[in-house]
């Protein structure tokens, strides 16, 4: 059965952990004044507005209104509930957890089983570790790997931070061992550890051990290669209740720091490819495992990186999955650049394949050098479609235009995208303005296929069809009377717009303001989206919301205003009001923190002018 946690023991937790080093281990944030800030993790955003104040210790986001303590940041950023955040971080900053002796009811004995179930298997996964490093350290079997490693350039120290093994030849010894330390066969059946046919047979043998952790470093997997014999070359542990490929990145708890002060992380994709950057002192490098990129990966790096190093082999394969997490980081807005090991001249020497290669039989030096030199992603695309396509023939043209199309579709500003296409153009000798019709035409013809995905509005490459629905009408009569935008902005922010193109619209019109441009053609210079452009230009031209009236504030635009407001407003009740039916008030800081958003729906209720009906 699950138990309660004491109030000392929350206590404990919400004042001793330091929001600001909590934070930073998730998201890059800078000192302002008396607070820091950052991009925020929780809603999509390019100019910061997600604070942490450290006289408080809390946190609270501009944009969307998240806020509150040590705790509350944990529950929102990994996705748990209270009493897990509060073990959680109480067990990674050593604080003892006091148990009141009241028990919970029944139905948490399903979940307290479940979360028995993955700390037990933690501790199996930390033992198992264990094991396998005493192998390659202490025993006979374990020199040639001792041996390999050496020859692989894999300084004793670095193997040691990594926690490296060897699992041993014996495929039965494992169970024995374990069966010993009152493991049931059940509890092990499950654990991954065993092959699934013969539970008695270890999953891993013969093979030099990379343990693989979570963020906080603890052990939730492996991944073992093979050294000698037959069999695969690499061997990965399957999903379990403590790991998932797809949001697992390996090495990320050693490198996390050191990328969130770079604001830069370097992706490959395999364990000894980690191992050789750290080795040369590189110690920003994650690999994924035994996977390729995921969205998810990609939302864990962003909050702490602006730039992402793809380090991926140069074969087909490495270079088909380079396309594709180009795309993904670029997407997600990041910076992305190619560190190009099949470009580096090796001289006399054989070309190295990879970064260990590099490390072994030209240094460290040369492996940071390559880093730094690092291609930017759209000359590498470039110069790889201009090798794979004839350059001089028309067919070889089209097919590398339209091979290069969906990288432009990603990038998120109109300048980026515009000089892409010049390079494009320069490249293969294309002249701009049919490179633009292409373009366009495929890009409408897409638009029109594609179904809009469950993607986030900006995390969209493109915009769906736009609407001309009440919100897009408030900003076009504003733009179309755009001195009065500054009274706008004094009621109004871009997170009180849910339609992306008046968010867009309204985004455009605070730039020109704040960069003292005001014009038509300096607001369409600033929409990505053509057809928003379109619009924007025949509704101001038609005169549609022209205002001829002496009015301070002509009602059309009040009306607008209040409309947009009004609907931010419903929108901000309706999820407060999901919030308060999931809260339990089952501790005494669950029962404040109701008692907060009871009252922020009061006064939201009293500006709306509703009556309470849901209770
Ligand atoms: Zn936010």
């Amino acid at each position: 059965m699950g138990r309660h946690i004491s109030s000392s023991t929350i206590d404990a937790v919400s004042s001793s952990i330091n929001i600001v080093s909590l934070v930073s281990e998730y998201v890059h944030i800078d000192k302002r004044g008396a607070n820091y800030w950052g991009c925020c993790p929780f809603h999509n955003e390019k100019t910061p507005s997600f604070s942490v104040n450290p006289d408080k210790n809390m946190f609270y986001c501009f944009g969307c209104n998240k806020g509150g303590g040590v705790i509350q940041f944990y529950m929102d950023i990994e996705n748990v509930p209270f009493a897990d955040a509060v073990e959680q971080l109480a067990r990674k900053n050593a604080i003892e957890i006091i148990y009141d002796d009241s028990f919970t009811k029944e139905e948490d004995e399903e979940y307290a089983r479940a979360k028995q179930l993955k700390n037990d298997m933690l501790d199996l996964y930390k033992r198992t570790a264990a094991l396998f490093r005493y192998f390659l350290n202490e025993t006979e079997q374990g020199k040639p790997v001792l041996d390999y490693l050496a020859r692989r350039g894999v300084s004793p120290e670095i193997a040691e931070s990594f926690g490296l093994g060897f699992a041993p030849d014996d495929r039965r010894w494992l169970k024995k061992f374990l069966l010993q330390k009152n493991y049931s066969n059940d509890f092990l059946a499950q654990s991954g550890l065993f092959s699934k046919n013969y539970p008695d047979i270890a999953f891993f043998s013969n093979r030099l051990m990379f343990p693989i952790c979570n963020r906080n470093g603890e052990v939730v997997a492996f991944g073992g290669r093979i050294l000698e014999g037959d069999g695969p070359k690499y061997l990965n542990s399957g999903d379990l209740p403590q790991y998932k490929k797809t949001d697992t990145l390996y090495a990320f708890h050693l490198a996390k720091n050191q990328i969130n002060k770079r604001k830069t992380v370097i992706l490959c994709e395999g364990y000894m490819d980690a191992i050789a950057y750290h080795q040369a002192g590189l110690n920003y490098a994650v690999a994924t495992c035994g996977t390729s990129l995921t969205e998810e990966h990609v939302h864990m790096l962003k909050p702490l990186a602006d730039t992402f190093l793809l380090s991926f082999d140069g074969d087909e394969a490495g270079q088909k999955a380079t396309f594709r997490a180009v795309l993904m980081c670029r997407k997600a807005g990041a910076t992305v650049k190619i560190v190009n090991i099949a470009g580096f001249n090796s001289g006399d020497k054989p070309k190295p394949k990879d970064p260990a290669d590099v490390l072994l039989n030209f240094g460290a030096e040369t492996l940071t050098s390559i880093v730094d030199n690092s291609i930017i992603d759209s000359d590498y695309l470039l110069s790889r479609l201009a090798k794979k396509y004839p350059i001089d023939t028309p067919d070889g043209k089209t097919k590398a235009s339209l091979e290069f199309f969906p990288y432009i579709d990603v990038l998120q500003s109109d300048i980026q995208k515009e000089s892409c296409l010049e390079q494009l153009c320069n490249t293969f000798g294309l002249s701009l303005k049919a490179v633009r019709s292409d373009f366009n035409r495929r890009d409408a013809a897409q638009k029109r296929t594609v179904p809009d995905g469950h993607a986030s509005e900006s995390l969209a490459p493109d915009n769906p069809d736009i609407k001309k629905n009440a919100e897009l009408r408030a900003m076009l009569a504003v733009v179309s009377n755009m001195e009065y935008f500054t009274k706008m902005r004094s009621k109004l922010s871009p997170e009180d717009f849910e339609d992306p193109a008046a968010k867009e619209l309204f985004y455009a019109l605070e730039e020109c303001f704040r960069e003292d441009a005001v014009s038509l053609d300096a607001i369409l210079a600033k929409c990505g989206n053509e057809k928003l452009r379109n619009m924007v230009s025949e509704t101001v031209s038609s005169g549609e919301f022209a205002i001829n009236s002496q009015e301070t504030t002509p009602k059309i635009i009040e009306d607008s205003i209040a409309f947009v407001h009004r609907n931010s407003l419903k929108r901000k009740r309706d999820r407060l009001m999901n919030k308060i039916r999931q809260c339990s008030g089952r501790t005494l800081e669950e029962q404040q923190e109701l008692r907060n958003m009871q009252y922020e729906k009061m006064a939201i209720d009293n500006e709306l002018n509703v009556k309470d009906v849901t209770e």
